[in-house]
């Protein structure tokens, strides 16, 4: 290996952020604060340790992620309702708000839609911000566990990792064909999971989650949206996953709709204004 002899010089140069976010269009958070303390509850679904469950959310209304029984992790699929073409993009949503997020920040679509799915309204785990190891909580780093590199890396076929219970429950929800639903779901947001890289190799890491029972993050439907959410295997992700080994509790999962005239004057975003022509 050889080092130039301005090494020291380049790598002292300081970082700038890619995506500044001050021109950002942001939500109207004071709104949602005021909407949120009046909620009828709408439904509700439990996902099962070690499968996944659907659900369905109007534009405006809310739906809530708690944990019951013991502590676990999920991983969340958002799609447009009517659209699943239109699916979450966890990695434009870490170019724009960092590798964790929390309340405020916002799930964005996928190109050539962009926009915000959905909009963080509350989150019993801000607390946490980032530990001594760079650990932090609800990460879109890691991708979501699948039987494929599992397979890669152990030789064996297992079929409860997020991957397929995303895809099982997508598959059930909407009737379409196990292999259109397998291509469908996508990088998660990975709720309640405490992850991070290590500063040493870089090497993406998890810790047993901070989350308890009665945490819970909260979401507002900026769009229609078609939820799916799997208990991860790993459980709170304190040591192993893609296996039956760890303790894994079910999540629940409940939506609300706001009060009548709650949201006037609100509507839902419209997709990204790039005109799509690409220089020709
Ligand atoms: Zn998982």
């Amino acid at each position: 290996m050889t080092r130039p002899e301005d090494a020291a010089a380049r790598k002292a140069v300081e970082p700038v952020i890619c995506y500044p976010v001050e021109t950002l269009p942001r939500p109207d958070m004071s709104l949602y604060e005021r909407v949120r303390t009046c909620l009828t509850k709408t439904g509700e679904v439990v996902v099962a340790p070690r499968e996944a469950g659907a659900f369905r959310v109007p534009a405006g209304s809310f739906f809530r992620i708690t944990s019951i029984e013991g502590p676990q992790v999920g991983d969340l699929n958002l799609f447009n309702a009517h659209n699943l073409g239109e699916r979450f993009y966890s990695g434009k949503t870490r170019a724009l708000h960092g590798t964790h997020i929390t309340t405020g920040e916002q799930m964005w679509s996928n190109f050539p839609y962009l926009r915000p799915m959905a909009t963080i309204s509350h989150d019993t785990l801000c607390w946490y911000g980032i530990d001594e190891f760079g650990g932090s909580v609800h990460d879109v780093i890691g991708t979501r566990c699948d039987p494929h590199t599992h397979h890669l890396l152990s030789g064996e076929q297992y079929h409860h990792c997020c991957h397929s219970n995303l895809t099982r429950a997508l598959h059930l929800e909407t009737g379409m064909a196990l292999e259109a639903a397998e291509l469908a779901v996508h990088d998660v947001l990975n709720v309640f999971m405490c992850t991070g890289f290590t500063r040493d190799t870089g090497q993406y890491f998890m810790k047993a989650s901070p989350v308890r029972p009665g945490d819970f993050i909260e979401f507002f439907a900026e769009i229609d949206l078609l939820g799916v959410l799997s208990a991860c295997p790993g459980g709170d992700c304190s040591s192993t996953h893609s296996s039956d080994a760890a303790a894994c509790y079910p999540l629940l999962v409940e939506t609300f709709a706001p009060a009548d005239g709650a949201l006037d004057g609100w509507s839902s975003p419209a997709v990204n204004g790039y005109d799509r022509t690409h220089g020709l």
